[in-house]
């Protein structure tokens, strides 16, 4: 007998008919045997309905009272997946974040997980119950409920699996696995059968939205076994492993994400400390930075932009313009007219044609870069987003994916 987490995401239970598909499935894993842990995220775009809501009230709510509102789309959904899987005669219980003991730190919005406690959890299933827990919830030490951010369902059941020290974490949706790109903007994408940690957390950060980049970083530090399949058929989907245990290519996948702004801080002195003085402030204020680039100095002046999600693009430029005389620049310029494109493959550390090829392929497109980000494992460039959908096809084409 093993222990399964099953995780179905918005769209794999968007009305009755779906839920009561997830029902069937679930049920089959049990009577095959196995413990069975669900958990569910809120019903197709119930959450966007929920943000939407808050916005005609209060388009400036506090983030306590947002995950106050956000957690309910789930709680709807756990409920109803156990009067479906009751209707098959099988006994089941649903769960919110606070009965489970999934304790997070305070950041409303964007919680972190610290710690679960699993004894309810193991309870419940040494009754031979079918456990329903709700994704993408939490409660903080001030017995608050928090949310993980967007997609954060995905991580909330790596944390079970990984707490319960379960046999395998299914992540149910609506394409058949981790494709070589999204398959929406190319048809021709191909499924993988295995990505690697490192890759798949890198393609999730970079966009791939298939997965919550925080679900992969904790499936790796917990060596949580998992996979990414389809929840309307039988299709065996995408292992995500251990590095070790996946074959090497060049470039595993594309990956485009539209939430992107830059920021250009124009005529700045070129003296020593100036980046630091700029970066430490965002860093203080909890603005995370992606890729930055530095002028060639002119004449005593320089200038430094640098990337940062949209939701924070404004923060960041009242942070800077406050301390304009500090930092000494004379213009600040936001920009979100931008989307990031990027490769994602281990085996391109020591292979120095790859970036080329992917700036040829954008060539060909006729697509000019206006920024570039590489690691060992990526290579990033911010292009006019208008143009991403086409870098990424292109690039796909050029490196043979589909
Ligand atoms: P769920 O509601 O099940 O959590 P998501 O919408 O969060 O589903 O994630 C699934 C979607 O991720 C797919 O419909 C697809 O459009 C998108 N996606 C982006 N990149 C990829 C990729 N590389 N492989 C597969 N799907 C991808
Ligand atoms: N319902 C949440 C969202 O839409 C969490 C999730 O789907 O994973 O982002
Ligand atoms: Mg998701």
């Amino acid at each position: 007998m093993s222990l399964i987490v099953q995780k179905f995401g918005g769209s794999s239970v968007r009305d009755a008919e779906r839920v009561m598909n997830v029902a069937r499935r679930v049920v089959d894993t049990y009577k095959a045997g196995n413990s069975v842990v669900v958990v569910v995220s809120a019903q197709g775009d119930t959450t966007d309905d929920l943000i939407e809501k808050a916005k005609e009230i209060n388009p400036k709510a506090s983030k306590r009272e947002m995950d106050m509102l956000l957690s309910t789309g789930e709680q709807i959904s756990i409920a109803l997946l156990a009067m479906a899987i009751q209707t098959l005669g099988v006994n089941a219980v649903s769960l919110t974040g606070w009965q489970v003991g999934m304790k997070t730190d305070s950041k409303y919005g964007m919680a972190r997980i610290k710690s679960i406690d699993g004894e309810r959890i193991r309870n419940e299933l040494d009754d031979n119950k079918i456990v329903i827990v709700a994704g993408f919830q939490g409660i903080n030490k001030y017995d608050d409920i928090t949310t993980l951010g967007r997609g954060g369902s995905d991580t909330t059941a790596v944390a079970i699996a990984a707490g319960l020290h379960a046999d395998l974490c299914e992540i149910y949706t609506d394409v058949d696995g981790v494709y070589t790109t999204d398959p929406r903007i190319v048809p021709e994408a191909r499924k993988l059968t295995e990505v690697s940690f490192d890759e798949m957390l890198e393609l999730a950060s970079l966009g791939a939205n298939v997965l919550h980049n925080r679900s992969v970083e904790m499936a790796k530090k917990y060596n949580v076994n998992m996979s990414v399949r389809s929840s309307l058929n039988l299709n065996e989907g995408t292992y995500v492993k251990e590095e070790s245990k996946v074959e090497k290519t060049l470039v595993r996948g594309v990956a485009r994400d539209n939430d992107v702004a830059r920021i250009a801080v124009c005529n700045l002195k070129d003296e020593p400390g100036i980046a630091f003085k700029i970066f430490s402030l965002l860093a203080k204020n909890g603005i995370n930075v992606d890729i930055i680039l530095q002028s060639i100095g002119r004449e005593g002046f320089k200038d430094i932009s640098f990337t940062v999600s949209e939701s924070n693009a404004e923060k960041a430029e009242e942070i800077l313009t406050a301390e304009k005389s500090y930092l000494g620049f004379e213009d600040i310029k936001i920009s979100t007219n931008f989307s990031k494109v990027s490769i994602v493959g281990s085996g391109m550390v020591n292979n120095p044609g790859v970036a080329s090829k992917m700036f040829e392929a954008l060539y060909d497109a006729n697509i000019n870069i206006h920024m570039i980000a590489t690691s060992e494992i990526k290579v990033s460039v911010l292009v006019n987003k208008d143009n991403a959908d086409a870098a990424v096809k292109a690039i796909h084409d050029k490196f043979n994916l589909a």
